[in-house]
């Protein structure tokens, strides 16, 4: 018995030796066709710009929305230290539309809702980098709750010249639920209030929880905003419907380390249908399979 086993084993080696090299070459081919795909939409998206999303920027919250101060201050010392160049989505539209011309490297900085920790921790560092960003406010929450700015701070910051305001709706619904009255109501009377409150033009509006349809989308532009942005992850690009313009989102599970977002705002339009993916899963039965898609 003994001798037969021990006779056995060297035939039975070059077989296993043979199906391992297979699965390791069907393993590296499948890499190399993702690495490729990825190649590709990175090569396609180049004139893409990378629009940043924030929400809270602060060291107490522990909730998806918000960045560590520390980490946002590494952030924005990165786009400092690398040549970036905040812009705003006006100076964006106007290139795409008038053929203004844009700096090297331009980003977009923005954050939604207009909470108070913005003024606090974010527009220091902002003024430290001197790096322009952009704030979606829900109007009817400004000065009137206590963790979101006042219109004084907004002014303030306004007046600076680094921070512009742009809308976000009255109340945060999720405007594909509404009705067409209302929908008028919360992307009209916004805009009005804030171009009231600053004594600016409002031009552009972020989606509350990014939720949009094409009857939202045509609104935003009834509404007389010149385009809108989701929290959907990729660059803004100039081919992309107006209404519809994708970001980077910074937030998701409040671990954006540095790493995290320096993978996700060079190389967004590689992860897209990762971070698709990863988001249809997490929604669906299987939400505990999730956690095995790669995406930053
Ligand atoms: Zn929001």
């Amino acid at each position: 018995m003994a001798m037969k086993l021990r006779v056995g084993q060297p035939q039975d080696r070059p077989r296993w030796q043979k199906i391992l090299r297979t699965i390791g070459l069907v393993l590296v081919s499948v890499l190399l066709i993702l690495a490729a795909d990825a190649a590709v939409r990175v090569h396609r998206a180049a004139d893409g710009i990378p629009v940043l999303n924030y929400h809270q920027i602060n060291n107490q919250d522990v909730n998806s929305l918000t960045v560590r101060t520390d980490q946002f201050e590494a952030q924005m010392k990165y786009l400092a230290d690398n040549g970036y160049h905040a812009i705003t989505p006006e100076d964006l539209v106007d290139a795409w539309e008038n053929g203004t011309e844009l700096p090297d490297k331009p980003v977009i900085i923005t954050f939604d809702d207009g909470y108070i920790d913005n003024y606090k921790n974010a527009y220091p560092i902002l003024q430290k980098y001197n790096l322009k960003a952009t704030i979606f406010l829900i109007s009817d929450f400004i000065g009137t709750y206590p963790n979101y700015m006042t219109w004084d701070e907004a002014l303030e910051m306004q007046q600076s010249g680094l921070i512009d305001f742009e809308g976000h709706t009255l109340s945060h619904p999720e405007l594909s639920k509404l009705s067409d009255e209302d929908l008028k109501h919360q992307l009209e009377d916004s805009k009005a209030a804030i171009e009231y409150r600053l004594q600016k033009k409002v031009s552009f509006l972020a989606y509350p929880c990014g939720d949009y349809t094409q009857r939202v989308q045509n609104a935003a532009k009834d509404a007389g905003y010149r385009a809108a942005f989701t929290v959907h992850l990729g660059y803004a690009e100039k081919d992309a419907p107006r209404y519809k313009l994708d970001r980077v989102p910074i937030f998701g599970d409040n671990t954006h380390t540095f790493e995290r977002f320096k993978y996700r705002m060079k190389f967004a339009p590689a992860w897209v249908p990762y971070d698709d993916l990863k988001k249809t899963v997490t929604q669906s039965d299987y939400s505990f399979f999730a956690r095995f898609i790669v995406s930053p």
